[in-house]
């Protein structure tokens, strides 16, 4: 007996160790965002709307309403309308499905912005919208916090004024301010609410939910979750937001980013790091009053657009999970490949970033065709002298380059030397953007490059490859096969991993390291990779996954000295 009261005792022991290590797992800081709904620009600025149409997918009907300052909705009104369309306050002009606000030439049918707005003043959208059921052409709207019914619709005030005295009705003319938003049956000159708040807040339409479902509505093609928030930014076009829950939001990111079909860990990658972006540009989009756009500017977002569930369930797994350095989110930039070795943060961009420390994982991206595993390009130096002037560089003939390499053995900075002794030194991002030509349609696509000149170093021997004789030196590794000790037939894929034979045995061929001037007529550009080589590499991530590593070790991997929580 005593024994198994020893065990019963022990027992309760271990539950009471395992809670304690639940409320402090692994000793790590956990990180709470206090942002849990993003605001998405869907349309904005220039691509402002002078109309946009909203169907339900799943859902059926909207609320009316607005965002409070927490993010939360606030509900006013609803309609049982699954077809809706939010326009501006001003006179439009309906021909097929397509509004306008100017005159088309054809034949249109009109919404004037001019209405006779009734006196009474009503307590809630209910009462408001009984009583404008009773009028032919009426609708309920939602004036500066007062519940109010508009008559007709009419083009000029004056017409407005005489629709006054004709119907006989007690009201006056009336027309929004420049902040108001009017709802109309989709496609259709019919409209059923206005509301306007003179700027204080944009329309909120929310999609109603049938029997608890999530909904998802349609938009310009692609569904997304959430509600929208429509607000007409100095009085212009109409702004167009997703609102959006934080977790729902990384859903629609991953599967725009990388393949949907990639291995689910290096789909946890891109997962964490689209949250810890999101987590990291709250407001940062101020002017237009949202977090982040849907474009290439912040994270590429369509919606539900592409998303798998495998994309899905990387975020589910992963849920609230950031990427942290001293306890705080991340700035989590990527590229699509690094052709072999990643970069310091500061001999990029400038700025150093304690964990955007350059990683070699080459190992990693050699075992995945990444598309641009190698590149390479030719000019004359006559071309790179034009291509200089053209971009506001006053040399003359260039007839030498100098580079310099990162420790990492990626460009850091190339000097032209002109026929006047001048020299022209771009560094760091502007190395690999300097000769990039649309002109000439060549491009220097990773900062992960060499360059050579025909004549090499100075005159001197460089470091060309040479086929069978030294009088046919290879300008590009692309389309190049080796021959391994096997019999194996394989790719070169990489500037940096050629392997020679030689009298003493097997060699790694150098191509990097050359720092002194280049000489020639022509000049090559051999790399590889496709991006800015800052922070992790999509396609070793991509790598990695496929070799079996897990998304914490990923992570770990490419962002130096950060922690998971
Ligand atoms: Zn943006």
């Amino acid at each position: 007996m005593f024994l198994k009261k020893l065990l019963h005792s022990a027992l309760l022991i271990t539950v009471t160790i395992a809670m304690v290590l639940v409320s402090v797992p692994h000793g790590n800081a956990v990180y709470v965002n206090p942002v849990t709904t993003m605001k998405v620009g869907l349309y904005y600025g220039s691509s402002a709307m002078i109309s946009a149409n909203l169907e339900n997918d799943v859902g059926s009907g909207y609320e009316f309403g607005y965002f409070d300052g927490s993010r939360r909705f606030v509900p006013l009104a609803y309609t049982d309308e699954i077809g809706i369309t939010m326009v501006k306050d001003k006179n439009l002009f309906l021909t097929g499905d397509t509004y306008y606000d100017s005159k088309p030439s054809g034949s249109y049918e009109s919404i004037g912005c001019f209405h006779v707005r009734l006196d009474d003043v009503f307590s809630s959208y209910e009462e408001a919208a009984e009583e404008a059921s009773y009028y032919d052409d009426a609708f309920p709207g939602y004036y500066s916090g007062e519940w109010r019914i508009c008559v007709g619709n009419y083009q000029t005030r004056a017409e407005a004024d005489d629709a006054v005295y004709d119907l006989g009705l007690d009201g006056e003319s009336f027309t929004g301010s420049a902040y108001c938003i009017t709802v109309l049956l989709q496609k259709q000159s019919d409209i059923i609410f206005e509301f306007d708040t003179d700027g204080e807040y944009g329309l909120g339409v929310m999609p109603r939910s049938v029997n608890g479902e999530k909904t998802e509505t349609w938009f310009r093609g692609f569904t997304y979750y959430g509600g929208f928030q429509y607000t007409r930014v100095d009085g212009d076009n109409l702004t167009v937001v997703n609102v959006v829950d934080l977790e729902d939001y990384v859903k629609g990111v991953v599967p725009q980013e990388v393949s949907p079909y990639w291995p689910e860990e290096a789909l946890k990658v891109q997962t964490l790091c689209a949250r810890s972006y999101a987590a990291t540009h709250i407001d940062a989009h101020p002017v237009s009053g949202f977090d982040v756009c849907n474009t290439t500017c912040c994270q590429v977002y369509r919606g539900r657009y592409n998303a798998t569930v495998e994309s899905d369930l990387a975020v589910d797994e992963t849920a609230g999970q950031y990427i942290l350095y001293d306890g705080e989110p991340c700035e989590t930039v990527f590229h699509s490949s690094s052709g072999g070795a990643t970069e310091n943060s500061e001999n990029i961009w400038g700025s150093f970033v304690p964990y955007l420390r350059g990683v070699s994982d080459e190992q990693f991206e050699n075992t995945v065709n990444t598309g641009y595993n190698s590149w390479s390009y030719t000019y004359t130096a006559d071309q790179i002298t034009e291509i200089l002037q053209r971009k506001g560089y006053n040399c003359s003939d260039i007839i030498g380059i100098t580079p310099t390499y990162t420790e990492m053995g990626n460009m850091y900075s190339m000097t032209f030397h002109d026929s006047n002794g001048v020299n022209w030194t771009f560094s760091r991002s502007n190395a690999s953007t300097i000769l990039d030509s649309d002109t000439y349609g060549k491009y220097t696509h990773s900062q992960r490059f060499v360059i050579t000149g025909s004549d090499g170093n100075g005159g001197s021997e460089g470091n060309s490859l040479y086929i069978n004789s030294m009088s046919n030196p290879v300008g590009s590794l692309s389309g190049m096969y080796a021959i391994g000790g096997d019999g194996e037939i394989s790719t070169v894929t990489s500037s940096r991993s050629v392997y020679v034979m030689t009298g003493s045995g097997i060699e790694q061929f150098e191509v990097t390291g050359s720092t002194q001037m280049q000489t020639g007529d022509t000049y090559t550009v051999t790399g590889s990779g496709w991006g800015h080589n800052v922070g992790m590499s999509q396609y070793g991530s991509y790598a990695m996954a496929k070799l079996g590593y897990t998304y914490d070790e990923i992570l770990k991997f490419y962002y130096t000295g950060v922690t998971i929580g």
